[in-house]
């Protein structure tokens, strides 16, 4: 089922989340089963007894639609789904096999696969928990991004792939979802120990937003995204105090004692913590070192055209986080012709400004003939809960609710159901 925006269930929901969509063309899928005796598969002509389902089944457009159903309730066991996309357009984009709790719906959109799980809201829940953060973080931290994803989902405010009649994807685009291989004794406790628990403002559940690194200070949504400004999804200052700094020349190359900086969550410390698909590296700080020639280079290939020469980047707007929402970027053409162009949201910035996909908006330009210099901070649309930051929370013995009502200024938890 489609949950309806806005509306409180009175049970757990079922979801529909897309594993394999139409844009990754893909035409074949391979599916194994840990154990074929407890899986019945349906085609479009008959229903086979699950004597018959095979260890290894390989899918293709041609099959047509199918409905795989599990026949006995076992949370152990699974359906492994191979070669299913992770990080779509992201520089960390790669092919992983995930193993699916609950039933799998495969049909042809487009002349391509849609492989679609349905899965009880809560078992979705406990993957998404530590498919982005690990299951060694400390409970109220794992509470925390719970309790946001399912009050995400729940609110079901951005419905980006409601033309395929989808909750949500498998991916960062909606939430990273990895299925069962994510899920640990300590995930499934969280989801248990919030079991029905959300976010409300104003008795509504909140879109409740999250990225991996605020910077210091989080952004408002209507700074990164066609929206109103929402209340709960306002700036704040990601530390112990409201010390905010707008002197930004200085901001990106300070390390203020903020929840996501390293007081409270060491840099050196973070692998225990993150999500197995991130990669290592600066998250809080961070500088990027251009050549021209580099910088040239793949701008040429995103705009199409033979830039030669980065004249200027001027700087026409920034969000509360320091996140530029809005810039000029003057370069000249092979030809000598001098060019401006516009860029304005967050995820356009970085799209364009980067090979394939720079951190965050929130950066100072440092320029001359030879180099383009990028020093930044955060990682993300900056939105809401700081996953970093909810980390140095957790970790600094704050409890589930301060952290959320933290980064959700306001809000309440609810029990649903
Ligand atoms: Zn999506
Ligand atoms: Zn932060």
């Amino acid at each position: 089922m489609n949950i309806m925006q806005n509306k409180f269930p009175q049970s757990e929901p079922i979801l529909r989340i897309g594993i394999i969509l139409p844009i990754d063309k893909r035409k074949e899928v391979t599916i194994s089963f840990s154990d074929p005796s407890l899986f019945e598969i349906e085609t479009f002509d008959r229903l086979n007894p699950s004597s018959k389902t095979p260890e290894i089944l390989n899918v293709s457009v041609d099959n047509g639609e199918m409905l795989i159903t599990k026949i006995i309730e076992d949370d152990n066991y699974g359906i492994t789904i191979h070669g299913v996309p992770a990080g779509r357009e992201f520089h960390w984009e790669k092919t992983i096999d995930v193993t699916l709790l609950g039933n799998v719906d495969i049909s042809i959109k487009d002349e391509y696969l849609l492989l679609t799980n349905c899965v009880p809201l809560e078992q979705y829940i406990a993957c998404v928990a530590v498919s982005e953060m690990s299951s060694t973080c400390p409970s109220a931290l794992l509470e925390s991004q719970t309790i946001t994803a399912r009050s995400w989902i729940l609110a079901a405010a951005e419905k980006k792939h409601s033309d395929l009649n989808l909750d949500a994807c498998n991916d960062d685009c909606c939430q990273r979802y990895q299925g069962l291989d994510q899920i640990t004794d300590s995930s499934r406790k969280a989801s248990k120990d919030t079991k029905g628990i959300v976010l409300t403002y104003d008795n509504q559940i909140c879109d409740a937003r999250y990225s991996k690194s605020c910077g210091g200070i989080s952004e408002s949504a209507e700074n990164v995204w066609d929206m109103p400004p929402t209340p709960y999804l306002s700036s704040v200052y990601d530390g112990p105090n409201d010390n905010v700094e707008t002197d930004w020349d200085n901001w990106f190359t300070y390390y203020p004692k903020v929840f996501c900086g390293q007081n409270y969550a060491p840099e050196d410390e973070l692998h225990k913590y993150l999500g197995n698909v991130d990669k290592e590296g600066h998250y809080f700080r961070w500088l990027l070192n251009f050549t021209q020639n580099e910088f040239c280079k793949f701008f040429s290939e995103k705009i199409n055209e033979h830039v030669s020469h980065i004249t200027k980047i001027d700087v026409l707007n920034r969000g509360k986080s320091g996140r530029i929402n809005h810039l000029y970027l003057d370069y000249d053409t092979n030809e000598g012709i001098p060019k401006t162009l516009r860029i304005n949201n967050e995820y356009d910035i970085r799209k364009m400004l980067h090979p394939s996909f720079l951190y965050s908006s929130a950066f100072i330009i440092n320029m001359d003939e030879k180099h383009i210099k990028l020093f930044g901070a955060g990682w993300g649309h900056g939105v809401g809960l700081c996953q970093i930051g909810a980390l140095g929370m957790a970790l600094n013995n704050y409890s589930t609710n301060e952290i959320l009502t933290h980064y959700f200024i306001d809000t309440e938890l609810k029990r649903l159901y």
